[in-house]
């Protein structure tokens, strides 16, 4: 049995996923795929496998199935499935199934913008390397007791939720889509309206995906409804917020600061907001630690090895 692993993050912090594959029999391939948009090259470096491990942009569907007889199994080592034509996949009998396993990583994230932007850590830290020295001028404000507004009640929510305890915050979650919220320690949790957790929160921080749905969630209008001292955290997906609106608040005073891992267009270039010094951004890092990629490897090699060694196709 062979497996192609397209994926060229997979097992890159350690080669555990690789040997738990091959304890199992099952032959690793090693095919990093540059073309990822061209189904043609998919199909072609999966070839004659019996499972394959694709990433984040690699696109899988009818040529692949059609080119590819022997594939059972795809285990998709990112979190969506937009990729990849799941309808077919379902018709032809093969397993996909993505490997959530980098949450942890992102709602640490999403804490480390929390209190750099408490405390204006970046250009603290510049004005130092400067040789400036004016503590006065980075005044900031504690997180403890603070209220954080968590739109998107999902694994990513939680995990941030969850972090809150140390610093005894008031939760407000805002999701449609959620009847129920556990109980998380002595966290004051209330599940409350996407307008209602604008104008309360000191820290809003959104944890939805893109879809026509939450497209521009956060515009001119949702920012004018957040207090003048709250901070915008983004690190779910770019076109959740307009750049521009951001950028006018930013600049006028609407909101006090806003941090985010993603941008509509990625890199993104020149784009006003980064020259703003209440502005915090990284290269879409959040999945990127070594505990993430172990932990999502470990999950694509078992998906495989439970397909193929198992005979089973749920
Ligand atoms: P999840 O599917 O576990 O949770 C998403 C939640 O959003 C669900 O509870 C859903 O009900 C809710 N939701 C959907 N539409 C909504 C709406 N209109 N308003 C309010 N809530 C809504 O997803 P997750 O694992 O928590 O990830 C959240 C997002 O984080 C992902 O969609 C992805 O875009 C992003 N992400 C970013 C990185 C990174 O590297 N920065 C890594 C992983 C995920």
């Amino acid at each position: 049995m062979k497996v192609a692993v397209l994926s060229k993050s997979f097992a890159k912090a350690s080669d555990q996923p690789i040997t738990l594959l091959e304890n199992a029999g099952i032959e690793v391939l090693q095919r990093p795929n540059d073309d990822p948009a061209n189904e043609e090259r998919v199909a072609e470096l999966i070839g004659d496998c019996d499972g394959a491990i694709v990433a984040a942009q690699d696109r899988v569907g009818s040529i692949v199935f059609d080119r590819c007889p022997k594939l059972r199994v795809v285990a998709d080592h990112a979190v969506g499935f937009d990729r990849i034509d799941m309808e077919v996949a379902q018709r032809r009998g093969i397993v996909v199934k993505t490997c959530p396993g980098n949450y942890e990583s992102v709602a640490d994230l999403a804490w480390l913008f929390i209190l750099a932007s408490a405390r204006k850590l970046l250009p603290a830290v510049q004005s130092v390397k400067d040789g400036q020295w004016s503590p006065p001028a980075f005044s900031g404000a504690e997180v403890l007791h603070k209220t954080i507004g968590i739109v998107g009640y999902g694994q990513i929510g939680r995990a941030v939720i969850q972090r809150a305890q140390g610093f005894e915050n008031k939760i407000l979650v805002y999701d449609p889509f959620v009847r129920n919220i556990a109980p998380v320690g002595n966290l004051e949790i209330a599940h409350v309206s996407l307008d209602a957790l604008l104008e309360q929160s000191d820290v809003v921080s959104l944890h939805v995906p893109l879809s026509e749905g939450t497209r521009y969630i956060i515009d001119s209008v949702a920012l004018s409804k957040m207090k003048r001292s709250a901070t915008l955290i983004n690190t779910s997906r770019g076109g959740l917020v307009d750049e521009a609106a951001l950028h006018r608040a930013l600049t006028d005073g609407t909101i006090a600061a806003a941090a985010t891992d993603v941008f509509e267009t990625e890199p993104p270039g020149n784009n006003p907001l980064l020259g703003l010094p209440n502005f915090i951004a990284t290269p879409h890092l959040g999945a990127q630690t070594a505990d993430a990629n172990i932990r999502t490897g470990m999950m694509a090699a078992r998906i495989i090895i439970d397909v193929l060694t198992k005979n089973t196709n749920s």
